[in-house]
C-alpha cells in the first residue's frame, strides 16, 4: 500500500465486544495508530474521514433489510474485508431466529411490532458480499486480531492455522478434561484461538471460535453422549455462539 493505509471499523448486529477487543490491544495500539490512519471507528472517535478506505474490519451479523445496503456500501468503499467475530462469520447468537419465528418473538417483545423492521434471518456478512478473511471467536482474540491486521497493512497472508483447540491444549500441557474427568467438551470440533482458556480452567470448551474446518461434528455428538449429556443439553451447547455455522447447526436441523 502507498503511503499510510487507513483502516475503518464498522459495527452491525452485535454487542461490541469484538470492537472492544482492539480498543484493549492497549499496549499495542499506539504503534498500530502510528502506522496507519484510523479512519472510521465510530466506537473510539466520531471523527471520521470519507473512504475509499485500505482495510476494513466488519462486526456484527445482517439482521434488517438497511444492513444489506450498508454492507454493500461497505464493501464497495473497502479494497480488503476482514470479518471479526462470531456474529460477523456466522451470525452469531442472534442467529437462534434463524430457527424460530420472528413475527411471534416481535409481537410478543414489543409495543407496536409493525414499527420494527427486522429480517427473519441473522446471516454472517459472507453471504452477502465477498469477504477477504474470516476471523472466529465470541469475542475475538487479540493476538488474532494484531496478526490479521499486521498481515494486511503489509500484503501478506494472515497466520491464523485452521486446527482445533485440542491442539492449544497441547501446546500448553493441559491435562485433557474429557480424558481425566469425562467432562464433555467441543474442543476436538473448535476452531482454535483463544489459548483453550476453559480446559485451562478444568471445564469443557463451549465452542466460542465456532467449527474448524472438516469438524466432525456427528462423532463429536456420540462423544458427548457418552460423557453423560442428554440430546436436549447437547442441542444447546451447539446453540450458542455460532448456531448457525454449517457444522455446528447440523443436529438441530436434522432432529
Ligand atoms: S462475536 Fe460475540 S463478542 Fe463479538 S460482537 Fe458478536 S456477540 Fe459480541
Ligand atoms: S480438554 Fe477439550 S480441547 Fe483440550 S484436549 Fe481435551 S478435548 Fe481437546
Amino acid at each position: 500500500m502507498i503511503g499510510t493505509p487507513t483502516l475503518a471499523v464498522w459495527k452491525f448486529a452485535s454487542c461490541d465486544g469484538c470492537q472492544l477487543t482492539l480498543l484493549d490491544c492497549e499496549d499495542e495500539l499506539l504503534t498500530l495508530a502510528g502506522q496507519v490512519h484510523i479512519a472510521h471507528f465510530l466506537e473510539a472517535s466520531s471523527a471520521v474521514l470519507p473512504g475509499p478506505y485500505d482495510v476494513s474490519l466488519v462486526e456484527g451479523s445482517i439482521t434488517t433489510p438497511g444492513d444489506v445496503d450498508r454492507i454493500r456500501q461497505v464493501r464497495a468503499s473497502s479494497k480488503v474485508l476482514v470479518t471479526i467475530g462470531a456474529c460477523a462469520t456466522s451470525g452469531g447468537i442472534q442467529a437462534l431466529r434463524n430457527f424460530a419465528d420472528v413475527q411471534e418473538f416481535t409481537s410478543v417483545v414489543y409495543a407496536s411490532p409493525p414499527y420494527i423492521e427486522s429480517l427473519a434471518t441473522s446471516t454472517p456478512i459472507s453471504a452477502h458480499v465477498p469477504v477477504d478473511f474470516e476471523l472466529r471467536g465470541c469475542p475475538i482474540d487479540k493476538h488474532q486480531l494484531l496478526e490479521v491486521i499486521s498481515a494486511f497493512l503489509v500484503g501478506r497472508k494472515p497466520d491464523i492455522p485452521d486446527t482445533s483447540v485440542c491442539t492449544e491444549c497441547k501446546r500448553r500441557g493441559l491435562t485433557c478434561v474429557t480424558v481425566a474427568s469425562n467432562t464433555p467438551c467441543l474442543g476436538p470440533v473448535t476452531h482454535a484461538g483463544c489459548g483453550a482458556l476453559c480446559p485451562a480452567v478444568g471445564r469443557g470448551c463451549y465452542g466460542c471460535f465456532g467449527p474448524m474446518t472438516g469438524a466432525n461434528v456427528p462423532a463429536m455428538i456420540g462423544r458427548l453422549h457418552e460423557c453423560g449429556m442428554t440430546e436436549g443439553a447437547i442441542d444447546k451447547v451447539l446453540a450458542t455462539f455460532n448456531v448457525a455455522a454449517p457444522g455446528f447447526r447440523l443436529p438441530l436441523v436434522q432432529r
